[in-house]
């Protein structure tokens, strides 16, 4: 009988029985208690057995349970009894600690009900290792406060939820259960080390702009350029829709599958969706009239310092004919009640690799949603395996050591501080670009 099939060498197993679906090993505990777990004194006696089912890590293919025939003892001294605490288990269920381990990584990556019929433990047993596992890296892991930090929406299952990020890094931080202003303060308010945020950069929500102000007031607020922009499209594209209602269906077919022409850049045009859009402002000026606007309030952001962008935003706002003013009116407002982060843009500009990767994120998170609750995307995003950006300690160049030892005499506490600092793992938080990665390659 291959006895180390389990491979803990605390278990002596007496029979292995094996079916379709499950291995049903017969185990006891190798070493046996010696004192009494009440006292501490040494006169025990054996006081019956019972058998325990232990569950362990599935096995080619199959779940495993362990039989644990487990003893009971009497303490001649204090007259209190106990079982013996197996080896190797979890200190709260009935599983093995590898098992528990596993679980907790794989409860990260995989929906909880196919865990629980791998490994013939109820989901909801499945639910609380996964929590367990969750509270304890939130214990030991302690991401890094972003100097330049992102506050972004992103959208899971059905709502927007608030996606903190450091920006210099490109790691996501915190993903916070929704974006109300009470979630948000809660969230800087125990921040430790919030002080060192300089820069924020977020989207146009005013709970989050309200709750920087409060709490991080050293912090510069910044509206990057993107999520500006992205509203000149949407007033266009409001433009389109309105003009493709008015028109018959024959002519409505062109203008439905051309939608990415009107939302490029004039100069990226090829000769071809010149001409289109050339005949479309004929037929409908309106229709020109807003792409021309688009363009205009893209040529803002080509501006080369602050003064000349916010000249050039005024001229634009009063240059836009009562026709297209509607479309735009909520970009104005926007603009107008954002002013100041809008165009500390310009003094202060936020990484366009940033954007772009917190939006692959929101994406690829999307096609996430089924089957998991809030909390475990939430997990994948912060504490996927492998997915998180380190700095080792600084490796100090080897010294002779009598050369190491005079340096240290010879410095002062300030040189002890530094090398304390040096010999800190700094976690700057989970690498949007592996994120993404691991999600489209379906490893998480
Ligand atoms: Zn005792």
């Amino acid at each position: 009988m291959p006895r180390n099939i389990l491979n803990l060498p605390s278990y002596a197993i007496s029979r292995i029985e094996e079916d379709e679906h499950d291995y049903h090993i017969w185990a006891e505990a190798s070493g046996h208690p010696s004192s009494c777990q009440h006292c501490g004194r040494r006169e025990i006696v054996g006081f019956g057995r019972r058998e325990q089912l232990i569950r362990d890590l599935p096995m080619r293919g199959k779940r495993v349970g362990i039989y644990v025939d487990t003893r009971r003892y009497r303490c001649r001294r204090c007259g209190k009894t106990f079982y013996e605490h197996p080896p190797d288990m979890d200190e709260r269920r009935m599983m093995t600690s590898r098992l528990a381990d596993w679980v907790g990584k794989q409860s990260i990556k995989r929906p909880f009900t196919h865990l629980s019929d791998e490994v013939g433990l109820a989901e909801n047993t499945i639910k609380n290792v996964f929590r367990d596992y969750i509270n304890e890296l939130e214990r030991t892991i302690r991401f890094e406060v972003p100097r330049w930090m992102g506050v972004d929406d992103i959208h899971i299952i059905k709502k927007p939820r608030c996606i903190i990020s450091n920006i210099e890094h490109n790691t996501a931080v915190e993903v916070l259960s929704d974006r109300t202003k009470r979630t948000v303060m809660t969230y800087f308010q125990n921040l430790k080390g919030r002080e060192k945020v300089s820069y924020v950069a977020m989207d146009m929500w005013a709970p989050y702009r309200e709750s920087v102000q409060a709490l991080m007031p050293q912090a510069t607020i910044v509206v990057d350029k993107f999520h500006v922009v992205r509203m000149a499209n949407e007033a266009l594209e409001s433009v389109r829709k309105a003009q493709r209602a008015e028109i018959s269906p024959r002519k409505r077919r062109g203008l439905m599958h051309d939608r990415l022409v009107l939302l490029k850049r004039r100069h990226d045009l090829t000769d071809e969706e010149y001409l289109k859009l050339t005949g479309w402002a004929a037929n409908y000026p309106l229709l020109g009239a807003a792409y021309d606007a688009k363009e205009a309030f893209y040529g803002i952001w080509d501006m080369k310092t602050r003064p000349a962008a916010e000249r050039a935003y005024e001229i634009w706002k009063s240059g836009l004919t009562s026709d297209v003013r509607e479309a735009f009116q909520p970009l104005v407002r926007a603009v107008d009640g954002w002013r100041p982060h809008i165009f500390a843009y310009f003094d202060h500009q936020v990484t366009n690799a940033y954007a772009e990767s917190v939006n692959h994120l929101i994406r690829v998170m999307n096609g996430l949603g089924r089957g998991y609750s809030f909390e475990a995307l939430r997990a994948k995003i912060l504490f996927a395996e492998g997915s998180h950006k380190l700095k080792r300690p600084n490796l100090r160049r080897r010294q002779p050591g009598w050369l190491l030892n005079d340096m240290m005499m010879a410095r002062s506490n300030r040189y002890a501080m530094d090398t304390s600092d040096a010999d800190r793992e700094i976690n700057y938080g989970a690498d949007i670009s592996t994120l993404v990665r691991l999600i489209r390659e379906g490893k998480l």
